[in-house]
């Protein structure tokens, strides 16, 4: 927001939240009608025209968005390195913000207000009806105008906002988000000129609206993408077409760089920063960053697509909940389940970094039900032994495997990459000691007995084990996994692990296949605490409570936090996440991974060291 808001810096739909959209709904409707009524022939296509155009401009920005934020994840050819923290996507939305996060729904409601103005145009201006699809003289009068007149009065209205007494009120916006801005108004001088003299066409129109996007989209993305053979070729080009990095300066020195896309105003009236053309060097030869550990996760339900970092800023910044406006985006949803399937690599999703140790997430482009599939596991297996390799290749120490990329039956918690790989340098953990830790320490004091509920897990064998040791009786309601486990157990503590299908215990330890008949066993009262990966459906909402899926608070000295991790509140982690940060900080030889377990006292008081904090109970 403005620093000190000026008059019409606020949108007047503000309070309609979502509902917004709908004022665009009394014209959509009268086209539908004037189709119906008149046939496709008679319609007017101009007016038609409109509401596909405004959809593509969603779709252009978010493709955008998108893609800036992969590439930023990544570092490469990125012009500015900076983390940003939850406090930014709230409340600051700076240029940094903007560019790493850029917020969607402020471009909305630009487009919001650019729909109401073409509509009306179309309705009442003189020439704005019954638009011929094509006109040479309308689109050379668009571009002429556009360099002339919009960029002129761009650049000398800029300058003017940025005196203190505008800037405060109205331009502080622009170095907020790029659109929300009065002065965006001038772009319709070229449509205007043209629909008055009777020389407008829908594809001139539709093409400069594509330019501004594309133009203001590019000059915000924070990754410099022009490349150099191009003002090679043509060297005129440099005055006619600004780069990211070239913009990048207005934002980061404030009294250069003013001019709107051409540059060549800030020529004449030397304003153009000195530092221009070196910054555009540097940042196009800025490699991608190193890494030290590098946490596969994959996607997790359909609709999840919109909660990763780069999909929405502002849903990933809250823990993930399925919403039931985002199930109706289902055509979107699989649309992008089949384009990341066919991706077939595993792509940044987050980067942060704690004392020194630089650490990014991979995603791995399956989602949950595909790991349950047969004939997806060899493919499954493949990306990720790929992600492993190229995680050692670009020197990363660790690699921790999240969700179910350590499944059981899938690789045996990565013993299958070992095998395959004895040379890996970087070191494998699934996190099962860190996971098992958080469990036993979830455990309320002066507990003497806890039953075990669903599917047997590695960190349950641990967790079951800790706890005989620790004079705890575990009770178990299933037969085979009782027999099963009994074997592994320590002679001396073997009397604590129990069979019951009746057990009164207050505290229940869960996992995957927990059913709901069992749930509604345990007694009034019960917490519920998961050991899996995923949650189990809270079902129980008389006085029983549910912990989260183990996983600790992350200290201050960890950086660039700005999304949640799937389910998990903010600043939270998974356990298996904290374990392969902890094993890079401390610098462990071993791998975690097969039948191999950390000492869970060791690895524990390694994460209370380091400032992670246990999840308090609600
Ligand atoms: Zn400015
Ligand atoms: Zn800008």
């Amino acid at each position: 927001m403005a620093t000190n808001p000026g008059l019409f810096t606020e949108w007047p739909w503000k309070k309609l939240g979502s509902f917004k959209y709908m004022l665009l709904a009394p014209w959509v409707a009268h086209g539908w009608y004037e189709v119906a009524t008149k046939g496709w022939r008679n319609a007017d296509l101009g007016y038609l025209a409109i509401l596909p155009s405004l959809i593509l401009r969603v779709l252009h920005n978010q493709a955008w968005i998108t893609a800036s934020r992969l590439q930023n994840a990544r570092g490469r050819r990125q012009i500015v390195r900076r983390g940003i923290e939850f406090d930014q996507v709230d409340r600051e939305r700076n240029w940094y913000t903007l560019s790493i996060l850029s917020i969607a729904s402020l471009e909305d409601d630009q487009i919001i207000l650019s729909g109401i103005l073409l509509y009306l145009g179309a309705l009442y201006m003189p020439g704005g009806q019954y638009l011929p699809l094509w006109r040479a003289d309308g689109a050379v009068l668009i571009a002429l105008l556009h360099a002339g007149p919009v960029e002129f009065l761009y650049y000398w209205f800029h300058r003017a906002l940025h005196h203190h007494f505008l800037y405060t009120r109205y331009h502080s916006h622009h170095h907020a988000s790029i659109v929300t801005e009065p002065i965006t108004l001038l772009f319709s001088i070229p449509l205007i000129a043209c629909a008055l003299t009777g020389t407008a066409s829908i594809i001139a129109f539709e093409v400069y609206v594509i330019y501004i996007d594309l133009m203001n989209n590019m000059g915000h993305c924070n990754f410099e993408l022009v490349p150099n053979w191009l003002f090679k070729w043509f060297p005129p080009l440099k005055y006619l077409m600004y780069t990211p990095s070239y913009h990048s300066l207005h934002h980061t020195q404030f009294r250069t760089n003013y001019s709107l896309f051409m540059p060549f105003y800030d020529y004449i009236y030397n304003t153009m920063d000195k530092s221009s053309d070196t910054l555009y060097d540097n940042s196009l030869k800025n490699k991608e960053e190193e890494v030290d550990v590098v946490h596969l996760t994959h996607l997790t339900s359909l609709q999840s697509i919109y909660h990763v970092r780069p999909g929405f800023a502002e849903f990933a910044s809250k823990p993930y909940v399925s919403k039931w406006y985002m199930r109706m985006m289902w055509p979107f949803s699989w649309l992008s389940m089949v384009l990341t399937w066919a991706y077939g690599s595993s792509f940044i999703v987050e980067r942060n970094v704690m004392k020194k140790i630089r650490m990014q997430s991979w995603a791995i482009t399956r989602y949950s039900f595909h790991y349950g599939l047969d004939w997806e596991k060899e493919a499954i297996n493949d990306l990720i032994e790929k992600a492993i390799c190229e995680a050692d290749k670009s020197g990363a120490k660790v690699v921790s495997l999240g969700l179910l990329n350590q499944a059981n039956t899938l690789n045996k918690s990565g013993d299958l990459y070992l095998l395959k790989y004895p040379k890996l340098r970087a070191r494998l953990v699934d996190g099962t000691s860190l996971a098992a830790a958080v469990v036993v320490n979830s455990i309320p004091q002066g507990t003497d007995q806890v039953i075990i509920a669903g599917n047997i897990s590695k960190v349950a064998r641990v967790v079951a084990q800790a706890l005989c040791k620790n004079n705890v009786k575990v009770i178990m309601t299933n037969k085979q996994d009782y027999h099963l486990l009994k074997p592994e157990m320590p002679e001396t503590v073997a009397d604590n692990l129990l069979f019951s299908k009746t057990g009164t215990a207050k505290v229940w330890l869960t996992g995957d296949g927990l059913d709901a008949a069992q749930q509604f066993r345990a007694q009034k009262g019960t917490q519920f605490i998961p050991y899996s990966q995923f949650p189990p459906r809270m079902l129980r909402k008389d006085s029983c409570s549910y912990s989260t899926t183990p996983a600790m608070i992350v200290p201050k000295t960890l950086q660039n936090v700005h999304s949640c991790e799937n389910w998990l509140p903010r600043r939270v982690m998974s356990a298996w996440r904290i374990a392969g940060i902890l094993h890079a900080l401390e610098g462990w030889t071993e791998h975690e991974c097969g039948d191999k377990v950390l000492d869970m006292e060791k690895v524990w008081s390694a994460a209370i060291m380091h400032g992670f904090c246990p999840v308090a109970q609600d």
